[in-house]
C-alpha cells in the first residue's frame, strides 16, 4: 500500500476499553455502539473486539450496518438499529434477528406489515422522546400507540422487548434535564409495564451517563465514544481518569522536507508567514482525508497539533485538501519520510484527537468519525477477523 499516512486502530484497547465500561455499570449489559463506521474505526474489527470485551448487545443507526454485522457471522450479540425512513428494509432486519427500534405510530405499522410478510416475530424497543426532541415517540404518543402494540404483540408480530430514550445533556450530570428526562423515562416505563409489556431491557445511558449518572444505568448502557477511548466529559476528566485509552493513532509520513527563507508564505492566503529562515514539512494529509479545515494556522495561533519526534508542533497555515504543512524550526533534523502523529493515545504528551477537536472548535467524536476511507485502517492487538488475541498488524 502506498498511501503515506494511516490509522492504527488497537483492537485490544478497544476490548479493554469495553472491560472498564462493564466495571463501571456492573450491574448492567452493554451494548457497544458501533454506528458511522465504528466512529471511523472499522465496523467489524471494531465489533469483535467490543465483543471480546464482554459487550453483550451491539447498535446502529443505520439498518445496513445492522445487516452488515450478521452478514458477517456475528450472530451471538443481540444487535439493534434504530434510525430509518419509510420503506426501509424492515422484513430483512426481522429475518437477520436485528433488534428494531420504534419512534412513531407510523413506524410500527411497517415493522408489523414486515413481521407478518416473512412470517417471524420482530423484536421491537419503543423509543420514547423524554426531552432531547429528536426521534422517539413522545409521552402522548406513547401513551396511544401502546394499546395497539400489545395487540400486534397478543398476535405474535412482535414482541415489545425494550423502552429506551436518549438523553440532551449527558455530558452535564448535574444538568436539571437530567433528572426531568430520567423520570419521564421511569413514568414511560411504568406505564408500558403496567399495559402488559414484559422489558427485557430498558436503556437510556450514552458513554457519558455511563460514566457519570449511575442512577441511569438500568438494565443496559449503551456507549459509543467511551468504546473508542476518548472521553465523552472532558471537561470532567480525561480518557486515562475512567480507565480508557484511545484506540485511533493517525500517523504519516513528512513527504517533503525543504528550507525556506524568513518572511516566505505558507500555503493558500499565506495565512501563516515563516517568521525566521526555517525548516517546512509536508504531511500528506488533508480535509480530503477528513483532517477539519478548521484546525488551519497562524503565527499567533498554531493549529492542529503534530508530533515530530519528541516534539508537538502546529499546523502552519491553511490545511489544503491532500496536505498541511508543519514550521519544522530553523535547526530541524528531520527528513521526508520519517513518521509524524497527528493524533493517539496521548502517552508522553503525544497528540490527542481532544486537541484536534480544541484546535477545530469541534468535539473527539467527529474528528475520528470524519477521517477518511481513504485513509487505510492497520489493526493491532487482536485479530480483526476474529477479534482472538493477535500480536500482528493486518490491513483491511
Ligand atoms: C450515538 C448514540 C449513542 C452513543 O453515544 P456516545 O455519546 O457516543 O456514547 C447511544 N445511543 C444513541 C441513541 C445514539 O444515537
Amino acid at each position: 500500500m502506498s498511501f503515506p499516512a494511516r490509522a492504527v486502530v488497537d483492537l485490544s484497547a478497544l476490548a479493554s476499553n469495553v472491560r472498564s465500561l462493564r466495571a463501571h455499570a456492573p450491574t448492567a449489559q452493554l451494548m457497544a455502539v458501533v454506528k458511522a463506521d465504528a466512529y471511523g474505526h472499522g465496523l467489524l474489527p471494531s465489533a469483535r473486539a467490543a465483543l471480546a470485551g464482554g459487550a453483550t448487545w451491539l447498535g446502529t443507526a443505520q439498518m445496513d450496518e445492522a445487516l452488515a454485522l450478521r452478514a458477517a457471522g456475528i450472530t451471538e450479540p443481540r444487535v439493534l438499529t434504530w434510525l430509518y425512513a419509510p420503506g426501509a428494509p424492515i422484513a430483512r432486519a426481522i429475518e437477520a434477528d436485528v433488534d428494531v427500534a420504534v419512534s412513531s405510530a407510523s413506524a410500527l405499522t411497517e415493522v408489523v406489515a414486515a413481521a407478518r410478510a416473512v412470517g417471524r416475530t420482530a423484536r421491537v424497543h419503543l423509543k420514547v422522546d423524554t426531552g432531547l426532541g429528536r426521534n422517539g415517540l413522545t409521552p402522548v404518543d406513547l401513551a396511544d400507540v401502546l394499546p395497539g402494540a400489545l395487540r400486534v404483540q397478543a398476535e405474535g408480530a412482535v414482541a415489545l422487548v425494550g423502552i429506551w430514550s436518549h438523553l440532551a445533556f449527558a455530558d452535564e450530570p448535574d444538568h436539571a434535564t437530567v433528572r426531568a428526562q430520567h423520570e419521564v423515562f421511569a413514568d414511560a416505563v411504568r406505564l408500558a409495564e403496567s399495559a402488559g409489556a414484559r422489558l427485557e431491557v430498558r436503556h437510556l445511558a450514552n458513554s457519558a451517563a455511563t460514566l457519570t449518572s449511575p442512577q441511569v444505568h438500568y438494565d443496559l448502557v449503551r456507549p459509543g465514544i467511551a468504546v473508542y477511548g476518548l472521553s465523552p466529559v472532558p471537561q470532567l476528566g480525561e480518557p486515562a481518569d475512567f480507565g480508557l485509552v484511545p484506540v485511533m493513532t493517525l500517523e504519516a509520513e513528512l513527504a517533503t522536507v525543504k528550507r525556506v527563507p524568513a518572511g516566505h508564505g505558507v500555503s493558500y492566503a499565506h495565512q501563516y508567514v515563516t517568521p525566521v529562515d526555517t525548516v517546512l514539512g509536508v504531511v500528506p494529509l488533508g480535509y480530503g482525508d477528513g483532517i477539519p479545515r478548521h484546525a488551519s494556522g497562524t503565527p499567533d495561533r498554531l493549529g492542529g497539533p503534530v508530533r515530530v519526534g519528541e516534539r508537538t508542533l502546529g499546523v502552519a497555515g491553511r490545511v489544503c485538501m491532500d496536505q498541511l504543512v508543519v514550521d519544522l524550526g530553523p535547526e530541524a533534523g528531520e527528513q521526508a519520510g520519517d513518521r509524524v502523529e497527528l493524533y493517539g493515545t496521548g502517552a508522553d504528551g503525544g497528540p490527542t484527537a481532544q486537541d484536534w477537536a480544541r484546535a477545530a472548535g469541534t468535539i473527539s467524536y467527529e474528528i475520528v468519525t470524519r477521517l477518511s476511507r481513504s485513509v487505510p485502517r492497520e489493526y493491532v492487538g487482536l485479530d480483526p477477523q476474529t477479534g482472538a488475541p493477535a500480536g500482528t498488524a493486518a490491513a483491511r
